[in-house]
């Protein structure tokens, strides 16, 4: 039967462990759902929440999708489906406070309005301060009845143990660039052509994808954080220290730009070691990738590789972000001949 776990795209084995819970009645009250940036933890843990309230008859066709219910959670309107999603402040820091948990607690505590469940979905709760988190293990550890409570973030570790061990955690990964390129052309009538471009620029997250297609300033971006890297790659240790300082003063942009930044080390790496398959993500800068590549061993890739993942793997964990980056910066080879077109 189609439900709307059709349209949840590759992610199967979470969609399994999602729907067998409400098919056979041992649902938990707390889920994690983890996984990179822009991937579907989101759009999954609104899809369960879908399945959860819905009011087709037969479980299994659960979520119908066009239900009064199904559709009031789909437009974000359903009295008893609630998300949160951080707020960002001035400087562009990702934020859940404390009394945004406090009013949800509140809510939570009164019966469900019309639906079967209250579901609380935090969009982010990486971005939750400590006393936002410790307040929540309270709703966590003794959640009211009918009540279930969906986090998502990036890393299970990032968390508290006390907020993890209270979850299932059901952790999804980046969708194949396949996966991907197919779903652009036959759900979003994109053109072959600019779907496997966008499908390898996505570097497994559908969300980008999708938003790329219809924002081209994405794309700009894109080649702006790209040309960053070059000015960093052709600058000495001062110019590579005031990069560090300027990036510093803008950390909002820096998850991003890091895991940009980690698929063109990655390409890197690949195309030194003599790799030509179909894994590379930044196929537009073949050209730029290639040259890089022919200078370096396939160790220095692994190098800048590595030390562009821990930088990001830190800045997780609240790292000094001016001196993160200049250790960053240091670790990079020099290369500057390589201009980005
Ligand atoms: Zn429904």
């Amino acid at each position: 039967m189609a439900t709307e776990w059709d349209n949840i795209i590759g992610h199967d084995w979470a969609v399994d462990v999602l729907r067998s819970a409400i098919e056979y009645d041992r649902i938990g009250q707390a889920y994690l759902i983890t996984g990179p940036e822009q991937v579907g933890k989101t759009t999954l843990a609104v899809t369960f929440a879908q399945a959860l309230n819905c009011q087709s008859a037969e479980s299994t066709a659960r979520p119908c999708g066009t239900c009064r219910s199904c559709t009031l959670i789909a437009a974000g309107r359903h009295p008893d489906v609630q998300l949160i999603e951080p707020e960002i402040s001035s400087r562009g820091k990702a934020s859940i406070k404390i009394e945004t948990i406090r009013e949800l607690q509140r809510g939570l505590q009164l019966a469900p309005y019309e639906g079967r469940y209250k579901v609380a979905i935090i969009s982010n709760f990486d971005a939750a301060n400590q006393n936002a988190a410790n307040a929540f293990l309270k709703t966590l550890e003794e959640p009211p009845e009918h009540v279930i409570l969906i986090l998502t973030a990036t890393e299970a570790d990032v968390l508290l143990d006390t907020i993890r061990s209270r979850c299932r955690v059901v952790g999804i990964r980046p969708i194949p660039t396949p996966a991907i390129r197919h779903a652009l052309t036959t759900r979003w009538g994109i053109t072959a052509d600019d779907a496997d471009k966008l499908a390898h620029l996505a570097d497994g997250r559908l969300g980008w994808a999708v938003t790329a297609a219809t924002h081209p300033d994405l794309l700009v971006m894109r080649q702006t954080q790209l040309a960053t890297l070059q000015e960093i790659l052709a600058g000495n240790r001062v110019a590579r220290f005031q990069s560090a300082d300027q990036l510093a003063g803008k950390p909002e942009s820096l998850p991003v730009l890091l895991q940009l930044w980690i698929s063109w080390w990655r390409d890197v790496l690949l195309l030194a070691t003599g790799d030509q398959s179909d894994a590379l993500t930044n196929i537009d800068y073949l050209g730029q990738l290639a040259t890089l590549a022919h200078r370096l061993t396939p160790d220095e890739a692994l190098i800048a590789l590595n030390a562009t993942k821990n930088a990001l793997w830190q800045l997780e964990r609240n790292a000094n972000t001016r001196l993160v980056l200049e250790n960053l910066f240091l670790k990079w080879p020099n290369a500057t001949e390589i201009v980005l077109g």
